[in-house]
């Protein structure tokens, strides 16, 4: 079997959904997707060349060979690995469909059958805690035990400089104000993560962390910038809120400090991002070393959701997978799967079908391609 062609498709939806299919000359079509970033299908069309003709069965060594063809324009991050990550998916849709095998099995095979989500969640109206917590309501009665709001905006206003990192106790008390009332909401069999989005000081991030202790929140994500593993090390050895973060990070060699440092208590990779499928395997076993669990981010399609869902099957630290798009009504409508609606009771389920167990559904996806762009080369 060879790879003859490599195509793209961009989806506008909450973000724009990279889509890549890789073709054989024997039939099997893979399927894969890549974070949405921009660049990413410059960077495929820069990467088609040299794999046309290339055995497509031969995963890792492909791997190794693009990260080392794009190391001059930077294959420790960005979209360079993210569209390496998106190709890597659909390679590996597409053994798993010629040998007649889940991917799930290609890594190792499964630890469950389900898999768990948090829906990442948005209030229409900022500062009223009621939208917050009716929206909290909307998704415990979805079915989700786990759900994620963005606490940083809700203070942007009361900053005194955009630029300087600082929280004032102002802003910590109106943030804790907020999520007791949330909390309340939920109630205690419903599991509460934030987001920071990088925004704040060691000091100032210790101070929202130790105020946000009496609510034992599934985690505090990303409270410091994501560069400094040290920084975060000292916000996480100072608070029992545990902390999270990974969603920018690239590789094994992007997580490895912040394992190694002990700078959190949760990693979150972005599996279409950080590398790819086996690429996230090895950093869920290199923080198994450390007993850190793994949740994943995600922000994709239902393909790059499954694609994550199948590593998240087959590594034994998995907890919790993102899902960022409950305001797409047509989400679940961009594949043919036997199970509609893909998330049952905040569940994903994985059946034994070959590869990642998809198929597009290409009328749907062409309604909503990106204007000015081709659906995997065809003019919509
Ligand atoms: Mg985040």
């Amino acid at each position: 079997m060879k790879i003859t062609d490599i195509r793209t498709a961009i989806i506008r939806a909450n973000f724009p959904w990279n889509l890549i299919r890789i073709y054989t000359d024997t039939g099997p079509i893979g399927l894969g997707e890549a974070y949405w970033g921009p660049g990413i299908v410059d960077v495929v069309e820069k990467l088609k060349p040299r794999l046309v003709g290339k055995d497509p069965m031969e995963v890792d060594k492909l791997w190794t060979y693009m990260m080392q063809l794009m190391s001059g324009p930077g294959s420790i991050a960005g979209a360079t690995v993210a569209a390496i990550s998106g190709i890597e998916i659909a390679l590996l849709d597409l053994v798993g469909k010629h040998l007649k095998t889940p991917v799930y099995q290609l890594l190792g095979g499964k630890f469950r059958d389900r898999i768990r989500l948090y829906a990442d969640s948005h209030a229409s109206n900022l500062h009223d805690p009621s939208n917050w917590q009716k929206r909290a309501l909307q998704v415990r009665e979805r079915g989700f035990d786990a759900i994620k709001f963005d606490l940083d905006p809700l203070v942007r206003d009361m900053e005194l400089d955009h630029f300087n990192r600082t929280l004032t106790n102002k802003a910590v008390n109106y943030m804790t104000e907020f999520v007791a009332a949330i909390s309340e909401t939920l109630g205690p069999d419903v599991e509460l993560a934030l987001d920071c989005h990088w925004s704040y000081n060691v000091t100032d991030a210790i101070r929202l962390a130790r105020a946000l202790e009496r609510f034992s929140l599934l985690w505090l994500e990303d409270p410091t910038p994501p560069e400094n593993a040290d920084a975060l090390a000292q916000v996480r050895a100072a608070t029992s809120t545990p902390i999270c973060t990974g969603e920018n990070l690239y590789t094994r060699h992007g997580f490895r400090p912040f394992i190694e440092k002990g700078a959190c208590h949760i990693i979150q990779p972005d599996i279409p991002r950080c590398g790819g499928l086996l690429e996230s395997k090895r950093i869920a076993d290199l923080a198994d070393i450390h007993y850190i669990p793994f949740a994943a981010h995600n922000v994709c399609s239902p393909v790059g959701t499954i694609a994550s869902a199948h590593v998240c099957a087959a590594i034994r630290t998995f907890t919790v997978l993102e899902f960022h798009s409950q305001d797409i009504s047509w989400w679940d409508a961009v594949v043919d799967r036997e199970d509609d609606p893909l998330i049952q009771d905040g569940y994903l389920t994985l059946d034994d079908k070959p590869g990642l167990g998809l198929e597009l559904n290409d009328d749907v996806c062409r309604q909503h391609v990106m204007p000015g762009t081709l659906y995997f080369g065809e003019t919509v």
